[in-house]
């Protein structure tokens, strides 16, 4: 297990790099989901989510 990204906060604890309210992902990246008619953080969404496997 990596260590926890302590800039990165995120609750998405069904993913498999969160580990206790941070993400544990050397690297994530973050799209905008409408591209340019993305106007606040409900519009963005991260890709490197992947879902847990257990
Ligand atoms: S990869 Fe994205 S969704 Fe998963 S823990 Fe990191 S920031 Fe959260």
């Amino acid at each position: 297990m990596m260590g926890r990204n302590q800039d990165i906060q995120c609750n998405v604890d069904n993913c498999k790099f969160y580990s206790s309210g941070y993400c544990t992902a050397e690297r994530i990246q973050v799209d905008n989901q409408y591209g340019s008619m993305s106007n606040n953080s409900d519009d963005t969404i991260c890709v490197t989510f992947q879902p847990k496997t257990s």
